[in-house]
């Protein structure tokens, strides 16, 4: 991945986002990141990323929120969890990428035609209806959202697993799923 570099001025950062996200959960230490770059280097992912997660963090401290939530980088974190376990300053950057995630999502600035957020957001949608996540449907609607031709490429391989009996296009669905949606409402509104 080509390193991006764009010239920022101070006029274009936002110090109210920053003290936000500073609030988050897990996201409290992210002030004291020494720029080290241990995180960058142990990220396995990271030489696909177009900021490292060094960036990401300088990026959000100094407050260039646009930069940082409209990135691939927080997309293709795979949760691995090796730049916290190494970070010198035991700073949970996992936790960070989610919030980014979230917050993303959440002002619609994610990476157009990347399938990643399409899937996080319909695997939401799916549980929260239901309290069950259903693989075929939940591929059908991302590939149907992100990128329809996969669904051509992906055909083959779809059947075969259906007629193996490892994919099913039946719904489940938990028992009061209405308490859940009531649960899912109030972490939403913060209660
Ligand atoms: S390893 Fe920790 S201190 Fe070093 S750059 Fe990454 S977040 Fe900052
Ligand atoms: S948790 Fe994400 S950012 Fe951290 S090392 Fe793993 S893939 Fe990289």
């Amino acid at each position: 991945m080509a390193v991006t570099r764009t010239l920022r001025y101070q006029r274009e950062a936002d110090p109210e986002w920053t003290e936000w996200l500073r609030r988050q959960p897990g996201c409290e230490a992210f002030w004291e990141c020494l720029q080290c770059g241990t995180c960058s280097g142990a990220c396995p992912l990271s030489i696909y990323m177009d900021f490292t997660p060094r960036r990401v963090i300088a990026l959000v401290r100094e407050g260039f929120y646009r930069d940082a939530l409209s990135c691939q980088t927080i997309w293709l974190c795979a949760s691995c969890y090796a730049c916290a376990v190494h970070c010198p300053r035991g700073i949970r950057i996992t936790d960070l990428m989610y919030t980014l995630k979230r917050e993303a999502i959440r002002r619609k600035v994610h990476p157009k035609g990347l399938p990643t957020p399409v899937l996080a957001q319909e695997f939401y949608r799916m549980v929260q209806r239901r309290g069950r996540n259903s693989e075929f449907w939940l591929v059908l609607r991302m590939a149907l959202k992100s990128d329809p031709w996969a669904l051509v490429r992906l055909a083959r391989s779809g059947w075969r697993l259906l007629r193996a009996g490892r994919l099913s296009m039946r719904t489940e669905q938990i028992r009061q799923a209405d308490q859940l949606r009531t649960m899912f409402a109030a972490a939403r509104e913060g209660r």
